[in-house]
């Protein structure tokens, strides 16, 4: 059960063939997300206003990075302080789900990461050191975004409007751990930092 050969519920449209098991698309003809639940389908709110940012990521375009390979499938945009950032919905050579974090040419890879421990807001500060599953983490970026456009599949409910609290967390080695907390939850990703020189698209004009 998917999206296939299923019609949009506000205007009609075919909806595009979804690459992932995703949960969330994008209609390609009026403002609408639709949401896939429980085999039905409905409008789960708008896609907003993306505006055109030339960018190595486009949907369903194939990228490589080292050995890995990336097709980005949704594109989801946040807007913060500093200004705003992209965050892909890709699906890796293995066929998993990954995000891929643009943020002009800051690019990181991240996979859904357990929080061993309870965590509380007030005490992720700049600066603080948080244990996670053994490792030691510095709070490096705290902040506030709300999403403002859409475009693609999704494997999750995303509602533009919607805004929530975000941590970055800098490990050993470049690694990346970022905690989102929202409705008085919290959603964690792990990842690294990728070099975005090393970013490989398939016609790519060398
Ligand atoms: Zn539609």
């Amino acid at each position: 059960m998917g999206f296939d050969g299923m019609n949009c519920p506000n205007c009609g449209s075919e909806l595009p063939h979804a690459v992932t098991r995703a949960k969330m698309i994008a209609c390609e003809y009026c403002e609408s997300t639709v949401l896939l639940e429980d085999d039905a389908l409905k409008t789960a709110g708008t896609k907003g206003v993306m505006a055109e940012e030339p960018s190595l990521f486009v949907l369903g375009r194939e990228l490589h990075y080292r050995r890995e390979s990336f097709l980005p499938v949704g594109q989801a945009r946040f807007s913060y302080a500093q200004g705003w950032w992209d965050e892909f919905w890709a699906v890796d050579g293995g066929g998993e789900g990954v995000w891929v974090s643009v943020d002009e040419g800051e690019i990181a890879v991240e996979r859904p990461y357990e929080i061993d421990i309870p965590l509380r807001p007030d005490r992720l500060k700049l600066g603080a050191t948080v244990s996670l599953n053994g490792e030691t983490f510095r709070v490096t970026e705290a902040d506030h975004a709300t999403c403002t456009a859409l475009r693609g599949e999704f494997p999750e409910t995303l509602h533009v409007g919607q805004t929530y609290d975000y941590w970055h967390l800098s490990g050993p080695m470049g690694r990346l751990v970022t905690l989102e907390y929202a409705d008085g939850e919290f959603a964690a990703s792990e990842g690294v930092w990728v070099d975005p020189y090393l970013i490989r698209s398939e016609n790519a004009q060398a």
